[in-house]
């Protein structure tokens, strides 16, 4: 048994024997011409034959995987056109009196290294495709075809590395999944790996000598590994979660469309959680009805300067506007604790949890605070954005945040920059909030319980604290007893309170948060549809 973790492109298991793709292209030969003109012009006509090769494939693509995806090959003949490229093809040739194959060679080296070298992961990403086409160039001057990958039965693909060409046209009917070694996860193979909905791992650190075609293997990617020569008891257990995926899978289909209602007519709002704009995607597919939780910090993060207030403003813009008209509700920065970033400066501390975090860095920084509600109120004039404020413990934290938003929307207003002060609520998770919950709730348009902290908060327990997890229990008769005195506080004061922390996807709760009288659950997007087919089967009128 071999195991490897690497960079999971489509969340699926699959398993079965593989078939191992070097790739062993041999060097391209240099050779003296001594007419460059005629030289060039074989080029050209090697140009026109690749673009009507990549024609067929794009026909091909369109079929299997529908029009965004199959929009690569149109790109890969738009590239060919490039004259840059081909100026660089043609002065080659001229100024060292080389033959076409080698020129396009050695262009498309030095194109897909600047490529790669590029800060852009898109652009970096393009790289591969360069090479792709200079390869297709090369291949039909040698008088090569491309070589066929096709076997006989369903097979796991091993590789080096995958071009979006030799991945389409594989017969997708014959795929289980993918591993490759190399390869970005914002290339184009992985993106048609994602529409094919296969399975699909990258940057996987093993070495093909060690594998044979028809070994076999089980790609899992949810936790991002992939076994090679599993025992029977890895088999077995792969062969029951692929099961269990395909049922899930049919449930996916069936309630797409349907509302979230009881039996009894008793609707909720199902919400998804997110962390990016990119998240989006996976949301529509599984039919969220919106955003109940985007944690803007993941903004913050991985970086190395604040992200300014036009970069934010596209990115929640772009949310409400993918949205189309469904709610967005954007939490404000909730850094601190486990979420660290350099730039912040923030000092270590013994017990981050209870620290410098989140509202707190906020009010104590006012200007970081309003670049971000500047970009949150500019963003909502291009849809349906709501704001909600984490870690909240007192009145006048709110009563501070509205007065900073006011600056922040006067500010907007003196420059005329379109805005509009959107709807805005708090996150309740601590237990200070959730006892004073009738007073805030005068404030605010909605509340959202963060049960992950308030589970952490009420029960002292660290929720990053591995040794405690036996004792993290959100099920505690406390966690719930607040559940319920949020939602009857808001209700009391005519607002609507949901839950956007993990314990709102916890199924065997779902009946509970309903008699609650819960009005939205927000859940990651992969727990939507599980949530609505709960929901229908209930009847809480019924005792
Ligand atoms: C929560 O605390 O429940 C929550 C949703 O916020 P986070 O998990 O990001 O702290
Ligand atoms: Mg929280």
């Amino acid at each position: 048994m071999m195991q490897f973790f690497g960079k999971s492109v489509y969340k699926g298991i699959t398993a079965g024997p593989i078939m191992v793709l070097k790739n062993q292209a041999d060097p391209v030969r240099r050779r003296s011409i001594d007419n460059p003109e005629a030289e060039f012009e074989r080029v050209r006509t090697a140009v026109i034959q690749a673009k009507e090769q990549l024609q067929v494939l794009y026909e091909k693509a369109v079929k299997e995987v529908g029009e965004s995806g199959a929009v690569i090959f149109q790109v890969h003949q738009m590239m060919l056109e490039d004259e840059v490229f081909l100026e660089a093809v043609r002065s080659m040739i001229q100024r060292e009196m080389v033959n076409g194959e080698y020129a396009a060679a050695v262009t498309g080296d030095n194109f897909s290294e600047m490529f790669a070298g590029m800060d852009d992961e898109y652009m970096k990403a393009r790289a591969a495709d360069i090479k792709d086409i200079s390869n297709r160039l090369i291949r039909i001057l040698e008088g090569r075809t491309e070589t066929e990958v096709s076997f006989d039965s369903p097979m796991i693909v091993v590789a080096d590395d995958l071009s979006p060409s030799q991945t389409v046209r594989m017969d997708k009917e014959k795929i289980l999944g993918f591993v490759t070694i190399h390869g970005s996860v914002n290339s184009h193979t992985a993106i048609l790996a994602r529409m094919m909905n296969i399975p699909a791992l990258m940057g996987v650190p093993v070495d093909l000598g060690r594998l044979y075609t028809g070994m076999q293997a089980v790609v899992d990617g949810f936790e991002g590994n992939v076994i090679f020569q599993p025992d029977d008891g890895q088999r077995q257990q792969a062969k029951r979660r692929m099961a269990e995926e395909k049922e899930k899978l049919h449930l996916l289909e069936d309630l797409k469309g349907k509302e979230t209602v009881t039996i009894d007519g008793r609707s909720i709002c199902l919400y998804a959680n997110i962390g990016s704009v990119d998240d989006i995607q996976t949301v529509l597919e599984n039919d969220g009805e919106g955003i109940g939780l985007f944690r803007s910090e993941f903004l913050y993060l991985g970086r190395d300067d604040f992200p300014g207030e036009e970069e934010q403003f596209q990115a929640y813009k772009q949310a409400a506007q993918r949205m189309d008209g469904k709610k967005v509700i954007i939490r404000t920065l909730d850094i601190g604790g486990d979420k660290q970033a350099d730039y912040f400066n923030l000092e270590k501390e013994d017990n981050p949890a209870m620290g410098y975090r989140a509202i707190r860095i906020c009010l104590k920084q006012p200007d970081i605070f309003k670049t971000q509600l500047r970009a949150l109120f500019r963003a909502a004039v291009f849809g349906n954005i709501s704001v909600m404020y984490p870690m909240i413990t007192a009145v006048e934290e709110v009563k501070q945040i509205f007065e900073i938003g006011r600056e922040a929307g006067q500010e907007l207003e003196a420059a005329k920059i379109p805005y509009r002060y959107p709807e805005q609520g708090i996150m309740i998770e601590t237990p200070a909030a959730v006892m004073i919950s009738d007073e805030l709730a005068e404030l605010v348009d909605f509340f959202s319980i963060g049960t992950n902290d308030l589970t952490q908060y009420t029960l002292a327990v660290d929720r990053q604290n591995e040794n405690l997890d036996d004792f993290y229990n959100p099920h505690h008769k406390a966690v719930l007893r607040m559940i319920q005195m949020v939602a009857d506080n808001a209700h009391k004061h005519g607002i609507w309170a949901g839950i956007c922390g993990e314990l709102g996807a916890d199924t065997e709760l779902t009946e509970e948060f309903v008699r609650m009288g819960l009005d939205e659950l927000s859940v990651a997007p992969s727990m939507l549809l599980k949530i609505r087919k709960k929901v229908r089967e209930l009847n809480i009128t019924e005792e």
